[in-house]
């Protein structure tokens, strides 16, 4: 298969079927736009695992997504999409640059979900940007930023949902969009890598802030995660 890009935590490779990739999940995590790296052993097939489980449950819940199975530890068959290179951040509580931007408390529960859209492009550092932008930089038009709102408000409720039966509030997380033809499809991964998980209880981190942050031992939480879903781990 060929190699036809290769991100900070994955790689993509193109199959015979020129509509259809293999998304592979690596186990470098990186933070504060690749000043901070590390390899952590066997992350990939975690988040490749709960990644898959969450797009699955999306798709029985009506939401259209690139995941058309996933075929090992490490690899999904995907669809190909024209990727939308715009972050698009829900936040159900204050944290992270929310809490440090606006000054916000962190850990204070937001009145509504609040979506926030990041261009991707890292010789700007992710600027915050706004729907005036996206349609100026000819990114998505007027219909398309709303049917993204009303499909990510979608699945925030379904996330929470999901995160709440196993003790852990979706804090905040970072979804991507594509187009196939004229339909926006969930892309990308949502993982602990992408999301701020925080036990119920506790309120510790179960995600990329332990390693961002120095605070505790990463993979041990993310298999904490897998054994809540009652997901079977294979090779970790
Ligand atoms: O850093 P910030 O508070 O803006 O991040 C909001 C959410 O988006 C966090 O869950 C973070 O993990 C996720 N995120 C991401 N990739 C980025 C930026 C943010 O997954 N490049």
């Amino acid at each position: 298969m060929k190699l036809i890009l290769e991100g900070k935590a994955k790689k993509i490779f193109q199959t015979k079927n020129k509509d259809i990739l293999v998304q592979y999940f690596k186990d470098s995590a990186t933070a504060f736009n690749n000043k901070k790296k590390r390899n952590f052993k066997n992350k990939g097939i975690i988040n490749n695992l709960i990644s898959s489980d969450i797009f699955s449950y999306l798709t029985k819940n009506n939401i259209k997504t690139h995941l058309i199975k996933r075929i090992n530890s490490r690899e999904q068959l995907i669809k190909k999409l024209q990727i939308i290179p715009i972050e698009v951040v829900i936040r159900n509580y204050s944290a992270g640059s929310l809490a440090s931007r606006l000054g916000i408390k962190k850990g204070q529960k937001l009145k509504n979900p609040l979506i926030e859209f990041y261009y991707k492009c890292d010789a700007l550092n992710d600027p915050i940007i706004n729907d005036e932008h996206i349609i100026l930089l000819n990114l998505a038009n007027k219909k398309e930023i709303e049917r993204i709102k009303k499909v990510g408000l979608k699945i925030n409720k379904l996330l929470l949902h999901y995160f709440r039966k196993i003790n852990l509030i979706l804090v905040d997380y970072k979804m991507e969009f594509g187009f196939l033809k004229k339909n926006i499809i969930l892309a990308d991964e949502i993982s602990p890598d992408s999301c701020r998980l925080w036990d119920a209880k506790t309120k510790r981190s179960f995600d990329k802030d332990i390693f961002r942050e120095n605070k505790g031992n990463l993979l041990k939480s993310y298999l904490e995660i897998l054994k809540r879903l009652n997901i079977e781990v294979e090779n970790v």
